[in-house]
């Protein structure tokens, strides 16, 4: 599954440069499906869902670092752990997000489809 970022963040902004998908931005800041992947263009994600790869999103938050679910692999294709949880200082700070229960294999597919 996609992993998320709790209320016990610092901030410390450790975790975003790690992630191989550029799936982590600071509070506040919009986000992008195209950023740190190969995607331009509409694009139909695996949910489904069609979006502008270059349209700016939302923040997830305003307060703490936050996770794009569409764009975290849990690594996977790149790493063996979770580079976020390895790097950040807080203990169980970033955790499986129950929202986004990915298989293995969907993780996987979604590591292709950003990437290639
Ligand atoms: S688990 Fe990996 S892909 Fe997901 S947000 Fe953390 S560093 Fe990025
Ligand atoms: S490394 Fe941990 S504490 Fe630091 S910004 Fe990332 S989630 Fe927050």
């Amino acid at each position: 599954m996609a992993v998320f970022i709790t209320d016990t963040c610092i901030n410390c902004g450790a975790c975003e440069p790690e992630c191989p998908n550029q799936a982590i931005y600071e509070p506040g800041v919009e986000w992008s499906m195209a950023e740190g992947t190969i995607l331009s263009g509409m694009v139909t994600l695996l949910n489904g869902q069609e979006v502008d790869a270059e349209e700016m999103q939302a923040p997830l938050s305003d307060e703490f670092y936050f996770i794009v679910p569409d764009k975290c692999t849990e690594c996977k294709g790149f790493h063996e752990e979770e580079q976020c949880i390895a790097f950040c200082p807080v203990p169980d700070c970033i955790i499986p997000d129950p929202d986004h229960p990915d298989t293995e294999d969907e993780l996987l597919a979604r590591q292709a489809f950003l990437h290639g």
